[in-house]
C-alpha cells in the first residue's frame, strides 16, 4: 500500500482548474502557519509511515509528499521525517509531486540524499501552461519550472512530468510529445474532462481526446530515436500482458482504497488525496493505529460487484477498467458508487488501439489473432478457474 501525505491543502498557484481549489484563493497562503501545521503533526506522520511499512510486511513501501503544495512546508520539516530514526531504517521510496516552483537548490540537496524523485505538474507547452498554471498574481511559471528542473537533473534529481490534457492542449499532444522527448523527460497525463463544478473551465471531448492519446501511442512506439517513459501506455501494456493482474494504475483499480491511504496534517485517514478534508469519507485517525483505522476504509468495497451488474454489465472492458476512479464518479453525479462515465468511450478505443498495435508490432505477440474482447475473456476465464480449483 502507498501512502500519501498530504502535507497542506494550501497553494502559492492559482491554476485556473485546480480540483483543490486553491485557483479561486488569490491570496498567498500563510506559510508560517501551514508549517506550524505540519510541525504540530509531524509526530502522527512518522506514526503513519512506521505503521504502514509494517503493515506492508516491511516491503518497499512508496511514501508520497502531496498537497496542495508539499514544498510550502520548509524542507528542513520534511527532512526531519525522512532521517527520523524509526524511519529510517526502513526501506522507503520517496517521491514527491509539485507545481515545482519551489524546487530549489537547499530542496534538491535533501531530495539527493534521500533520493525523492518529482512529479512536477507541466501542461506541455508554454503558451499553454502559462494561460492556467500561473502565480496568485496571473504571471506564468513554465520558465521558472523548466529551469528549477534543469538544475534539479544536474543535481542527480529524477523528475516527471504530469500533463493535465484540456481542450486546450488536446490538439498539441504531438508538439507536446517532442517537447518532452528533446528534454528526455519523462511524463504522465491524465485528463480534465467538464464536471458540474467545472463546465466553464473544461470543455474536454472524449472523442478529440481519445483520438490524440491513439495518435500519441503511435507516436511514441514509432519513435526509435528518443526513449522517453509514458507512464500510462507502459502500465496499460502491462496490463494487457497479465490482465489478471490488473492496470497498475489507481484509475484502474478493482478496489484502489487497498493500494493507497491519505493521511493530513490532523492525522486524519482518507482513501486518498482527493477525499481529504471530506470528513464523511474520513475513516480514522493514526492515533488510534492504521491497521486498526484501515477496518473502517470500506467506502469502495462493494463498488466493482455494484458496477458489474448495474452500470458496467456486459462492457467489454470492465475486466480491466472496473468502472474507474471513485472520485471521478464522485465530482460527475455525487456518488463514489457509480462508474466514471467521463472515460467510458475513450477507454474502450485507448485500450483496444494499443491492443491492435501490439499484436500487429510484436513479432511473438501473446495475443495471437484473438481479438480484444477474446483474448481478455479466455486469460481472465483461465486465472478463475485457477483460482476456484
Ligand atoms: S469503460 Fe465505462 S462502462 Fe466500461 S467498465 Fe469502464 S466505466 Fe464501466
Ligand atoms: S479515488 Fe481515484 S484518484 Fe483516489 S486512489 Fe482511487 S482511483 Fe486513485
Amino acid at each position: 500500500m502507498t501512502g500519501l501525505i498530504c502535507c497542506t491543502l494550501e497553494c502559492n498557484l492559482a491554476c485556473t482548474y485546480c480540483y483543490e481549489g486553491n485557483g479561486l484563493k488569490k491570496e498567498m497562503p500563510s506559510i508560517a502557519s501551514v508549517n506550524k501545521q505540519f510541525a504540530d503533526a509531524m509526530e502522527e506522520m512518522i506514526l503513519f509511515i512506521d505503521e504502514l511499512y509494517e503493515y506492508n510486511d516491511g516491503l518497499l513501501t512508496e511514501i508520497i509528499w502531496h498537497g496542495g503544495e508539499p514544498l510550502l512546508i520548509n524542507i528542513d520539516l520534511l527532512e526531519k521525517i525522512m532521517k527520523d530514526q524509526r524511519i529510517k531504517k526502513h526501506k522507503i521510496k520517496w517521491a514527491i509531486q509539485t507545481n515545482g516552483t519551489l524546487l530549489n537548490e537547499k530542496v534538491c540537496k535533501v531530495f539527493k540524499e534521500y533520493k525523492v524523485s518529482v512529479g512536477i505538474s507541466i501542461d506541455g507547452l508554454k503558451a499553454h501552461h502559462d494561460k492556467f498554471r500561473v502565480m496568485k498574481n496571473g504571471r506564468g511559471t513554465y520558465d521558472l519550472i523548466l529551469s528549477n528542473i534543469e538544475k534539479a537533473r544536474k543535481m542527480g534529481i529524477t523528475c516527471g512530468a504530469l500533463v493535465t490534457i484540456t481542450d486546450n492542449n488536446v490538439m498539441d499532444l504531438s508538439d507536446i510529445y517532442h517537447s518532452f522527448a528533446e528534454k528526455g523527460l519523462n511524463f504522465s497525463f491524465n485528463a480534465l474532462f467538464p464536471t458540474a463544478k467545472n463546465a466553464e473551465e473544461a470543455s474536454l471531448d472524449v472523442k478529440d481526446y481519445s483520438k490524440a492519446i491513439c495518435n500519441l501511442f503511435d507516436l511514441w512506439v514509432d519513435d526509435v530515436r528518443n526513449n522517453i517513459k509514458i507512464s500510462p501506455f507502459e502500465q496499460i501494456i502491462e496490463g494487457l500482458l497479465k490482465p489478471w493482474r490488473g492496470i497498475p494504475a489507481c484509475h484502474w483499480a478493482k478496489n484502489c482504497s487497498n493500494s493507497f491511504v491519505a493521511i493530513d496534517h490532523t492525522g486524519s485517514l482518507y482513501p486518498c488525496e482527493h477525499w481529504v478534508g471530506s470528513r464523511e469519507y474520513c475513516f480514522g485517525n493514526i492515533r488510534e493505529g492504521l491497521r486498526n483505522a484501515l477496518k473502517n476504509n470500506t467506502y469502495f468495497a462493494k463498488r466493482t460487484d455494484y458496477l458489474k451488474d448495474n452500470e458496467c454489465m456486459a462492457c467489454s472492458i470492465f475486466p480491466l477498467c472496473y468502472g474507474g476512479c471513485p472520485w471521478n464518479g464522485m465530482i460527475l453525479t455525487g456518488n463514489h458508487m457509480k462508474k466514471d462515465s467521463s472515460i467510458c468511450e475513450g477507454r474502450k478505443e485507448i485500450i483496444t488501439h494499443i491492443y491492435q498495435r501490439m499484436q500487429q508490432n510484436l513479432k511473438d505477440s501473446p495475443f495471437g489473432s484473438l481479438s480484444f474482447e477474446e483474448y481478455i475473456n479466455e486469460k481472465m476465464a483461465a486465472f478463475n478457474t485457477i483460482e476456484e480449483g
